[in-house]
């Protein structure tokens, strides 16, 4: 079998590895943060993630949190009106199957330790080129599933699959507990504020057991753009406050009583949604091979990067799989990739940039039509769990058209 090191211990870089491990391969992890750096460190993600990317999980045998994390039931909608009477969009749905999101600080530690106790490695160290040259001298592939670390700047961005320069939202998580939960089921609560940005929150492990994780999409220069003067935890948390109080009152009322799951339980930033090339060439003319965030980095708006790494990590280990003994090379590499990117990533990377302009005539008419159409808002909801679904009724006019005359809904 062969050497495979993976720099990264992330949803995607962990998850390959514990598939390779199984396949019998020799197995390195490079992670620049030792577990508990990264159990005692900030919050990265809110990382809900959807049954077909948990059926990743299940399929190797890794969803060691299923049982105890709380049940994502369904996806609410809502859109206040222009005049302020409320909310115009207003409809919620549930999934089919259930989703769920453990904290990146409990499960990525606990991933590293089953790395080693199923017989790979884990090397801590800051990966740059040197390491991957020495890396690629020892191994017979080398994987660089890095998120958004410097290191992934060495694959080239592909301005035809990255239409933004620039970040298109300003990003901020708030773990907290003391929530109201939702009356009819456990919901991702997504609200849509016109000019001004997205609120979506929903139930999660972390840490210290179960919490809420509100996640904030600022339009940049916007209202809810807001989090540069924030220093400590405390006003953070009062900012998150004052934001759903100003704009999502009905979201505020079920926050009187919130706290902070713990200080670390805070992030703020923004990044340029990005395609890379999934092949860099080291000085040396060897290669590396980019996984997940690294090559296919999307905005947090539609919920979609943990799904997306884990369904990757599973393609790129069905690829391996088929490959056999042959050598990895640069057409190795590219068509793994391309396979992927064609039968799955183009689509989500498609609608997530897409739900990042202001929505066009054709998506109101639906998303209207989905407040009087249970069928709409069950097929809307469940598209989280494959966005493939979207380009075959919500993408194009004329087949939202066609898609709301079949159903006879009333825009
Ligand atoms: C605010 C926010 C909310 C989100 N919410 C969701 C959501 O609800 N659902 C969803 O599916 N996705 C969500 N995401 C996206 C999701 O978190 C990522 O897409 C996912 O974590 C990507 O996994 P990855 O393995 O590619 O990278 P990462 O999880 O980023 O892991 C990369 C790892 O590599 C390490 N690393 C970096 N550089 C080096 C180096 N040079 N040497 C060694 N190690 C290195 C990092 O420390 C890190 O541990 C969200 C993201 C953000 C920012």
């Amino acid at each position: 079998m062969s050497s495979i090191l993976i720099v990264g211990a992330g949803q995607a870089g962990l998850q390959l590895a514990l598939g390779l491990i199984a396949d019998e391969h020799d197995v390195t992890v490079v992670s620049n943060r030792t577990p508990q750096e990264i159990h005692d460190g900030r919050v990265m993600s809110s990382q809900c993630m959807f049954d077909a990317a948990l059926q990743t999980e299940r399929d190797l045998g890794i969803n060691y949190w299923e049982a105890e994390c709380p049940p994502v039931e369904g996806i609410s909608l809502a859109v206040p009106a222009p005049d302020g009477s409320g909310k115009a969009i207003d409809f919620a749905s549930k999934l089919d199957r259930y989703a769920q999101s453990v904290d990146q600080r409990v499960k990525m530690p606990g991933w590293m330790e089953d790395v080693e106790g199923r017989g790979g490695r884990n090397v801590i160290e800051d990966a740059g080129v040197d390491e991957l040259e020495r890396y690629t001298a020892e191994n017979d592939l080398v994987v660089v599933a890095a998120g958004k670390g410097e290191i992934v700047g060495l694959f080239g961005r592909v301005p035809d699959r990255s239409p933004y320069e620039a970040p298109m939202r300003a990003l901020a998580l708030t773990y907290v507990t003391g929530m109201t939960p939702r009356p009819e089921y456990s919901a991702v609560a997504f609200n849509l504020i016109p000019t001004v940005g997205e609120y979506f929150v929903f139930p999660a492990l972390t840490t210290t057991g179960d919490c809420e994780i509100m996640v904030f999409e600022g339009i940049p220069g916007g209202p809810m753009d807001c989090w540069g003067g924030v220093t400590t935890a405390a006003e953070h948390l009062a900012k998150s406050k004052w934001i759903l109080e100003t704009f999502m009152p009905w979201e505020a009322e079920r926050c009187h009583d919130v706290e902070l799951t713990d200080d670390n339980g805070i992030l703020a930033g923004r990044f340029p949604p990005t395609v890379r090339r999934p092949v860099a060439e080291l000085p040396s003319g060897r290669l590396v091979f980019g996984l997940a965030d690294a090559v296919m980095l999307n905005d947090p708006i539609t919920g979609q990067g943990s799904n997306n790494a884990a369904k990757m990590a599973s393609a790129y280990l069905e690829a391996i799989r088929r490959h056999g003994e042959a050598p990895y090379d640069r057409a190795f590499m590219e068509q793994a990739f391309e396979d992927f990117w064609q039968s799955y990533g183009q689509y989500t990377t498609a609608w997530t940039n897409a739900l990042l302009s202001p929505p066009p005539e054709h998506v109101l008419k639906l998303l209207g039509a989905g407040n009087g159409s249970p069928e709409i808002a069950h097929r809307f909801v469940n598209g989280f769990d494959d966005p493939v679904d979207y380009f075959e009724w919500f993408m194009f006019p004329e087949k939202a058209d066609a898609y709301l005359a079949a159903v006879g809904a009333v825009a």
